[in-house]
């Protein structure tokens, strides 16, 4: 099922916000281009006073102080409605904007997938209560992380076998995520479990809403092969949840998971403006440097131009879809991933033994990380087979 078509989410959402959530907020317009703005926050207030309070330190409490600051400055959510606490920025100024956090090297923001997935499908799916919780992300009180993946399911995520049994006045659950990102550290997850066993397994899910501070959590970091520990493996045994806690209808939770999933992967258009300027940045380096003879001169410009047809076809993604996911942003997906996989063995073929001595950790961190572009979000292959199937309308993976 694809997720929701329109104008961007908020019609889609048909949001009706609490008026908690619309005070204070509205008034905030900004009076000149926003990522001007932004650049001059980050550069004059913020980054400043973060780099006297915590140097260079990428540790959890320093990042979150960062949101915060930038929070305080109505800067969590700016592609949010101004209704609700955001700054109603289009997505070409929010692909600005995420330019002047890279070209700044700011701290990474907590925030993002309660801003980019969770927000928007609460938005989507949720009770004026649950709302709610839109407020708190936006004032960083509270930081989300997607509890989707099991050992087992995957890419096949319908196969998942966390179970949330009704209770009288709830559920209890048991089961194991993994992969969880940031998970270690968040407040709050958006979790799946199966709630009908007999159902078929595209049916009896229903979606969560679960503070990660019950009884009966455990959590266990994944250290990764940079030594970081950006994933957790999440375990719950026998935890209580209220009734009020499920996310969109009861046994439904399958198109709750669209909506997010479709949100995860249009957050690639944010970014894939980026990757093109990098790509070309890299390219033009590497010329100055008199370093692009022979072969490489003919992989360096293939790179170049995938990277003018990346940011051509975002740019049109962009008109198209406006906002809300749909089938270009797969494609968006596939096309940057790949892309952003092939500049990183470019740079390590490029630099060599620099890169494996450790002289030049950012190319070989960019490496590493590469590899994970094609597996978050829906993996490569699994990708090709929905556009295949739901864009080209070539018959269906027998497999499934
Ligand atoms: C950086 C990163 C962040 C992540 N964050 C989260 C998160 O916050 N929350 C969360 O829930 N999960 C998260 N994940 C997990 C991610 O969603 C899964 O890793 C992904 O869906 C793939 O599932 P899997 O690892 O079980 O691999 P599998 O599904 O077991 O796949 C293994 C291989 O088989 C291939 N394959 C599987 N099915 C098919 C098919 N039908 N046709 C062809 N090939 C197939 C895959 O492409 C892959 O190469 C994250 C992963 C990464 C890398």
């Amino acid at each position: 099922m694809e997720p929701p078509r329109g104008r961007g989410w908020i019609e889609n959402a048909n949001l009706r916000v609490p008026a908690t959530v619309r005070s204070g907020r509205c008034e905030r317009r900004l009076t000149e281009e926003p990522q001007q703005t932004l650049r001059t926050l980050l550069e004059t207030v913020i980054l400043p006073i973060h780099h006297d309070r915590w140097g260079g330190s990428d540790a959890w409490v320093a990042c979150v102080d960062f949101q915060r600051q930038l929070g305080s400055h109505g800067w969590t959510a700016p592609g949010w409605p101004v209704e609700i606490g955001g700054l109603g920025l289009s997505i070409e100024q929010q692909v600005a904007c995420e330019g002047v956090y890279f070209d700044l090297g700011a701290p990474r923001r907590v925030s993002v997938y309660g801003v980019n997935n969770v927000g928007p499908t609460i938005a989507a799916h949720g009770t004026p209560a649950q709302k709610r919780h839109l407020q708190a992300i936006v004032d960083v009180d509270e930081v989300w992380c997607q509890g989707f993946s099991e050992p087992d399911a995957g890419s096949d995520l319908a196969s998942l076998r966390t179970r949330a049994d009704r209770m009288d006045d709830g559920f209890t659950i048991n089961g194991q995520k993994i992969w969880t990102s940031i998970g270690l550290n968040a407040t709050h997850c958006l979790l799946l479990a199966r709630t009908d066993p007999e159902a078929p397994k595209h049916q009896g899910i229903s979606a969560f809403l679960v503070p990660l501070d019950l009884p009966g959590i455990t959590r266990r970091p994944i250290r990764q092969i940079n030594g970081e520990e950006e994933f957790a493996e999440l375990f719950f045994d026998d935890v209580k949840v209220p009734a009020t806690s499920v996310l969109g209808p009861i046994d439904r939770g399958w198109q709750v998971t669209m909506t997010t999933l479709g949100y995860e992967r249009a957050g690639v258009l944010s970014i894939s403006g980026q990757l093109a300027i990098e790509a070309e940045t890299t390219v033009r380096d590497l010329a100055r440097r008199g370093e692009l003879g022979g072969p490489r001169l003919d992989r360096a410009m293939r790179i170049f131009v995938r990277a003018q047809l990346l940011r051509t076809s975002g740019e049109r993604a962009l008109s198209a879809e406006a906002g809300t996911p749909g089938p270009l942003s797969t494609v968006i997906k596939l096309a940057w991933s790949s892309l952003a996989t092939d500049v990183a063995e470019f740079l390590v073929d490029t630099r060599g033994f620099e890169v494996v001595a450790g002289a030049d950790p950012t190319v070989s961190e960019r490496f590493l990380r590469s590899r994970a572009l094609t597996i978050a979000g829906g993996t490569t292959e699994v990708l090709k087979n929905l556009v295949a199937e739901r864009v080209l309308g070539l018959p269906k993976d027998p497999t499934r």
